[in-house]
């Protein structure tokens, strides 16, 4: 009953469609997946393949199935492997579960999987029931994969530093090649902890506090210490690691890197040590640096030395207007200025003078060169040095020179009282002479006049010419200020002659002056250039030998319109060629008695006028020569300008001059 109903239901069409639905829904799916199925008796070698077998192998269904043309098409170097399994299938009769390539005519690599299970025929023969997939994306895939993780563990093992992961916990799950390298650690050596052992023991205790610390709170890790290489030698190492977590913010690895910093270290130290040496010989020196931008106006840097210099407090930032308002007021204008024109020039160079706090003045010198500011600024670099003590000792020196200069022209005159002496006398008697013969002609019965008149006339005279001299005198004795003045050197030289004129005639000397063809000019103090010429002279009339010719030559030559030249030049014996390099010491002598200062006096003397002293032997052995030179007057003032780069403007040439002439002080 049951049947017939079932029989009663039972549609051919349905079931057919049905069937057909199913078919298409399998085929799809085969599709779909890339898999394709069969069927293989090996008995009878037939082969049933799904559309999607036939897509895969690359075959149409037309053709004519056999094992021998399916396997036909198997890649060379897999040919092994399919003999291999059909001998396997042909004995064991067990199920099969491989992969193997196929090489398709236009040169394509496939990568098949192939598993069937044996499911005997309803004959009992052998037969096998499996599928085919197209694996060939996936193993592309796995081969992109590979690649790339090798990729990756080389660069892992190509960068310079250790690199490694831990667990949680914080023991080592994974390092890099480099740390087997540079510990010579075996990998169980360098596994878990293993890694401490390679860290330097004073280091140890800090690395380790600072790592649980990081393991504990899951901060980030950062940890200067020194590694033990292979060798025995330790190397500072940066350790940093950070943590990995999971989408629940659970730590599921840590992730760290060793990068050797022992060069940077080294030259760290180094550099500090170089800073330490530089703000040393800055502080033994005195000399501070800046750095200087001329266009803003702003000081970028100021060493420890030069804060010192200007009594500030190196912590707190010194300004440019701060530093300006140390300096002193006399001085502040010419410093504007310099840095006014700095922006125009390479270089600049000066003195001034700042007001301590407490009231004393120091003296310094700034001296600064562009250097290049890597944008449209002008940048300076410069020293700042304090010189107080130099300008102090200077002025000290400058004051024993002046006294020493003093004594010599005392000492000169001492030398002279018989010249003097005759000098006064001669007018005196010329007095007492006139007075007389006034005094006759008045005691005359008809007193003449006329004749008195002359005589009071001669006695004025002689008595203007004896003040004179003895107006010469004290200048040479009193110590004043130099005073320059416009005067004739031709006449400096009658001057000092006069002086010497007992002396020469004593000594039994001629000197002749022979005179510059235009009026010499030149600007100078005139009892400082008396008391080279009378040095000079009285040199020359000591070296003269009794018995030869004892002859003086004073010559006065302009030279190229810009200075005058004055030789004296004796017929003496000469200067013997080992102490030419010497007469212009201090304290060099040949004389009993002499003091040596006469030529040194002279030539500081001249090089403060702007000229200079040099000596030679003349010719055949015969005397010496002294020649100085000086500059003309109205030269004088040119290469003042010049030196000063300043306009010639009289207010401020004066000013110059002024500074020029008294520097060296004598
Ligand atoms: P002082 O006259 O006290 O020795 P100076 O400085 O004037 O000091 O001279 C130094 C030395 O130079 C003299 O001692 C002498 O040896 C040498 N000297 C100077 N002028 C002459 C000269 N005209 N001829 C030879 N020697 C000279």
């Amino acid at each position: 009953m049951r049947g017939a109903r079932l029989f009663e239901n039972y549609d051919p069409k349905r079931a057919e469609a049905e069937r057909r639905r199913n078919e298409a829904c399998l085929a799809e799916m085969q599709k779909l997946s890339q898999t394709g199925s069969f069927t293989w008796n090996v008995t009878t070698g037939e082969i049933v393949l799904s559309d999607e077998s036939y897509r895969i192998l690359g075959y149409e269904p037309s053709i004519d199935t056999s094992i021998e043309i399916l396997v036909s098409r198997t890649h060379p170097d897999d040919m092994a492997l399919i003999e291999r399994i059909l001998d396997q299938i042909a004995q064991d009769r067990k199920d099969i579960d491989f992969e193997y390539r196929l090489l398709m005519p236009d040169g394509l690599v496939k990568y098949l999987r192939a598993a069937a299970r044996v499911l005997p025929s309803d004959l009992g023969e052998l037969q096998f029931v499996g599928a085919i997939s197209d694996i060939t994306e996936r193993k592309h895939w796995e081969e992109r994969s590979r690649h790339s993780e090798s990729h990756l563990r080389a660069i892992v093992d190509t960068i310079p530093a250790i690199v490694w992961s831990t667990r949680p916990d914080g023991s080592n799950d994974f390092h890099n090649g480099r740390l087997l390298d540079y510990t010579g650690f075996s990998p169980q050596e360098a596994a878990g902890s293993g890694w401490r052992k390679m860290i330097h023991p004073d280091d140890a205790e800090r690395h380790g506090e600072a790592w649980r610390s990081a393991v504990t709170t899951g901060a980030l890790f950062e940890c200067e210490s020194r590694l033990r290489r292979f060798d025995g030698e330790y190397r500072w190492f940066l350790a940093r690691a950070e943590p990995f977590r999971d989408e629940q913010g659970h730590i599921i690895k840590w992730y760290g890197t060793n990068v050797d910093i022992d060069d940077r270290k080294r030259a760290e130290q180094s550099l500090r040590r170089s800073e330490a040496y530089l703000a040393e010989a800055q502080r033994l020196s005195h000399t501070g640096s800046f750095g200087w931008n001329a266009s803003t106006g702003e000081i970028f840097f100021w060493s420890e030395e030069v804060y010192r210099i200007f009594g500030r407090d190196p912590a707190v930032r010194m300004t440019s207007h701060e530093a300006m308002q140390r300096l002193h007021p006399d001085d502040i204008e010419s410093v504007r200025q310099v840095l006014r024109d700095a922006a125009n020039r390479k270089d600049f160079d000066f003195q001034c003078r700042l007001v301590m706090p407490a009231g004393a003045t120091k003296h310094i010198h700034i001296t600064a060169h562009s250097v290049p500011s890597g944008s449209d600024d002008i940048h300076f670099l410069g020293a700042v040095s304090d010189i107080t003590e130099r300008v102090t000792a200077q002025e000290m020196l400058n004051g024993v020179q002046a006294n020493f200069a003093h004594a010599s022209r005392v000492s000169v005159l001492g030398e002279l009282t018989a010249s003097i002496a005759h000098e006064i006398a001669q007018p005196l008697a010329a007095i007492a002479a006139s007075s007389g013969a006034g005094l006759q002609w008045l005691e005359r019965t008809e007193p003449d006049l006329l004749e008195v008149r002359n005589a009071t006339a001669s006695i004025v005279n002689n008595v203007r010419r004896a003040t004179e001299i003895i107006a010469r005198i004290r200048s040479m004795a009193t110590r004043t200020l130099p005073e320059h003045t416009v005067l004739s050197l031709d006449d400096i030289i009658r001057e000092a002659l006069t002086f010497l004129r007992y002396e020469v005639q004593a000594r039994n000397a001629h000197i002749a002056h022979y005179t510059a063809s235009i009026e010499p000019l030149v600007l100078a103090d005139r009892t400082q250039v008396q008391q080279v010429l009378v040095n000079l002279v009285m040199n020359a009339m000591q070296a003269l030998v009794q018995g030869q010719e004892r002859k003086i030559t004073i010559q006065t030559t302009i030279e190229e319109e810009t200075s005058v030249i004055c030789s004296v030049e004796d017929t003496g014996a000469g200067i013997r060629p080992e102490h030419l390099p010497r007469v212009f010491e201090s304290f060099f002598t040949t004389k009993e008695g002499g003091m040596g200062m006469g030529l040194a006096l002279c030539r500081s003397i001249l090089e403060a006028h702007g000229g200079n002293l040099t000596v030679q032997n003349l010719e055949g052995g015969c005397g010496a020569r002294f020649s100085f030179t000086l500059p003309l007057a109205g030269n004088a003032a040119k290469q003042i300008c010049d030196q000063t780069n300043v306009e010639s403007m009289p207010d401020s040439f004066e000013r110059k001059a002024h500074s020029l002439l008294h520097k060296p002080v004598l």
